[in-house]
C-alpha cells in the first residue's frame, strides 16, 4: 500500500492529550490537559437545556449564528474597546483549535515561514506542518520569559509571514506588557507581517497584570487575526466554541476555509452560549477571583512540597522544575509521576523548541479538593518517585 500523507509524518499525537489517557490509566489526579473539573455557570447549563428543548438543531449560518456574533461583538467591545462588525469581522469556529488552524490556512502558503515564541502551545507546531509552513522560533527566556527584540526581527528578516502570539501564554503564564506588544507591532508593521493571536486566557489574568488585546494597538487591527474561545472563560471546553476576529478581507477568506473544514460550530451550543456572552462584569470578576485563589492554593502547596516553580501572570499553568530527580527524559518522569505518585503532568519538552527536559507543566483549573488531593500526593514525591543517577 502507498505510504500515508507525508504531512502527517512530521508530528506525533498530542502529548497533552496522551498524558490525560496515561493519568486515567493510573487513576492519577490529572493536572495535565488543561480543563476544569467544576461545572459551568448554572445559567449556562439552563440555557443549554432550553436550547435542547426549543432548538435550533440544524446548521447555523456557516460563519456563526447572528445572535452569537452580535453578543460576541458587544462583549469584545466592552472589554477591549474595539468596534467589531458582527456581519463582516467574525467567524465562529469549533474551538480556538479550529480558529488557529483556519487562521494559518488562510494566511500561509506551503513553504512560508511562521514565527513562534518558544515555549509554545503544542498545537502550533502541528498547525504549521498541516498548513505547510516552516516555524521559526523566538526564545522566551526563563525565568521571566522575556524576549530579545532582535530575535523577533531576525525571524521577520528570515521571511516570517506571520507571528503567532499566545497571550496570556500557555504554558509559561506570561502576560505580555504594552511595551513588549508595541515592539512586536512595530516589527510586524516594518516587515509587513500578520500576527495570529491565541487569546483564550484573556479573562484569566492575575493582578497587577492586565491583558491587552493585540489588535487594539495602533495600526494592528488590519494585520491581526485574533483567535479566541469560550472554553476557558465559561468552563465549557467540551462545547468547542471558538472564533476568529479580523478585518473583512481576512474574514472573507477565513470563512471559506472554515466552511469547508467544518461547516460550522454546533448550533444549539451557540444558542445557549449567547447567555454567557451577555454575562455582566461580576461574572468576570468572580472568575478572576476564583482562579487567583486556586493559583495561590496550588503554588503554596508546591512551595510546601519544596518543588521549584514559575509564578504565572495569567492562564492556569505552572512549570515545575524536576532537575533534582535526575531524569534525562521528562516524558519518562511524567509517566513515573502518574504511576508512582498519582499526579498527571505534561512534559515541558512538548512546549519547548530548545532542548529542555527539566520542566513539567501542571494546570490548576480544578476544584480545591482536587488540587488538595494532588498536593497531598506531591508532598510525598521524593518517597514515591525514584531518583535517577544516584
Ligand atoms: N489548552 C489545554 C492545554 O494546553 C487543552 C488543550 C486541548 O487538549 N485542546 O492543556
Amino acid at each position: 500500500m502507498h505510504r500515508l500523507a507525508a504531512r502527517t509524518q512530521g508530528f506525533t499525537d498530542s502529548v497533552i492529550r496522551r498524558m490525560t489517557r496515561i493519568s486515567n490509566a493510573f487513576n492519577a489526579v490529572n493536572l495535565s490537559q488543561g480543563f476544569p473539573d467544576f461545572d459551568p455557570p448554572a445559567e449556562l447549563t439552563a440555557a443549554l437545556a432550553k436550547a435542547a428543548a426549543e432548538g435550533p438543531h440544524q446548521y447555523s449560518i456557516t460563519w456563526g449564528a447572528a445572535n452569537f456574533r452580535e453578543a460576541l461583538a458587544r462583549k469584545h467591545k466592552h472589554f477591549t474597546g474595539m468596534e467589531v462588525d458582527p456581519e463582516q469581522e467574525i467567524v465562529v469556529t469549533c474551538g480556538s483549535t479550529e480558529a488557529m488552524m483556519c487562521a494559518m490556512m488562510s494566511v500561509v502558503d506551503p513553504g512560508d515561514k511562521v514565527a513562534v515564541f518558544s515555549p509554545f502551545y503544542e498545537n502550533y507546531g502541528a498547525d504549521a506542518i498541516l498548513s505547510g509552513a516552516e516555524p521559526v522560533y523566538i526564545p522566551l527566556r526563563p525565568p521571566t520569559f522575556e524576549f530579545d527584540p532582535e530575535e523577533v526581527e531576525k525571524a521577520f528578516k528570515q521571511g516570517a509571514k506571520a507571528l503567532i502570539l499566545c497571550n496570556p501564554s500557555n504554558p509559561c503564564g506570561k502576560v505580555f506588557t504594552r511595551e513588549e506588544l508595541n515592539i512586536i507591532a512595530s516589527l510586524a508593521e516594518k516587515y509587513d507581517a500578520y500576527v495570529i493571536t491565541d487569546e483564550v486566557y484573556e479573562h484569566i489574568v492575575y493582578k497587577p497584570f492586565e491583558h491587552i488585546a493585540f489588535a487594539t494597538l495602533p495600526g494592528m487591527k488590519e494585520r491581526t487575526i485574533s483567535c479566541g474561545s469560550l472554553s476557558k472563560t465559561y468552563s465549557i471546553t467540551g462545547w468547542r466554541l471558538g472564533y476568529i476576529i479580523a478585518s473583512p478581507e481576512i474574514i472573507d477568506t477565513a470563512r471559506k476555509v472554515h466552511d469547508f473544514l467544518t461547516v460550522g460550530a454546533a448550533a444549539p451550543l451557540q444558542e445557549a452560549a449567547v447567555t454567557a456572552l451577555n454575562f455582566g462584569d461580576e461574572y468576570y470578576k468572580g472568575l478572576q477571583e476564583k482562579y487567583t485563589s486556586l493559583r495561590n492554593l496550588f503554588l503554596a502547596g508546591l512551595d510546601q512540597a519544596g518543588i521549584p516553580h514559575t509564578t504565572p501572570q495569567g492562564a492556569y499553568y505552572v512549570l515545575a522544575d524536576i532537575s533534582e530527580f535526575g531524569y534525562k527524559s521528562d516524558l519518562e518522569f511524567c509517566e513515573v509521576l502518574a504511576e508512582k505518585c498519582g499526579v498527571g503532568a505534561v512534559p515541558g519538552s512538548s512546549f519547548f523548541r530548545e532542548n529542555v527536559n527539566h520542566l513539567i507543566r501542571f494546570h490548576f483549573a480544578k476544584k480545591e479538593s482536587t488540587l488538595s488531593a494532588a498536593l497531598e500526593r506531591l508532598m510525598h514525591i521524593r518517597e514515591t518517585v525514584p531518583f535517577k543517577g544516584r
